[in-house]
């Protein structure tokens, strides 16, 4: 029997810590759920999915596949996807965080006006406002990648 999920990404949970490696680069990419591919994935793009493979995440900065299914061929690059990847793309108008369109410039700004971007979207997540398996490429929550740019802003 064939276990659609399209609706409860979490159904699939138990499968992330699933650890394949990316057929470009050969690094480790993370589980993403179907739903992520859906949101995220160009029409033309889209209609080549195949919606019965696990797919994952491939973070490497240097490496153009964005996701790659883990039992199958299939691969998508930053070119399939309807927006940057900030993991791929360094420039200052791609977002950090997806859902509220911390864009890094926009986190630039509010750290040196003497914000807290960290808190103001901590406090979105807790408030269960936020939706990263549909907004955000990597298909999982924002807020390492928001605390490690943070860091890297303020100690240049
Ligand atoms: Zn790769």
């Amino acid at each position: 029997m064939i276990h659609m999920d399209c609706c409860a990404p979490t159904n699939r949970e138990g499968r992330g810590t699933n650890r394949t490696s990316c057929p470009h680069c050969g690094k480790n990419g993370r589980h993403v759920p179907l739903i992520t591919l859906k949101s995220l994935l160009k029409p033309a793009a889209l209609a080549t999915l195949d919606p019965e493979c696990d797919y994952a995440f491939c973070p490497n900065p240097s490496c153009e596949t964005v996701y790659f299914a883990s039992d199958g061929p299939l691969t998508f690059a930053v070119g399939d996807l309807k927006v940057p990847v900030f993991q791929k793309d360094s420039g200052m108008d791609v977002p950090v965080c997806y859902c509220f369109d911390w864009t890094r410039e926009r986190i630039v700004q509010a750290v040196r006006h003497g914000g807290e971007p960290l808190q103001e979207i901590k406090a979105q997540v807790q408030a269960g406002r936020c939706s990263c398996e549909v907004n955000n490429p990597q298909g999982a929550c924002c807020m390492g990648n928001v605390a490690e740019f943070i860091r890297q802003v303020s100690s240049s």
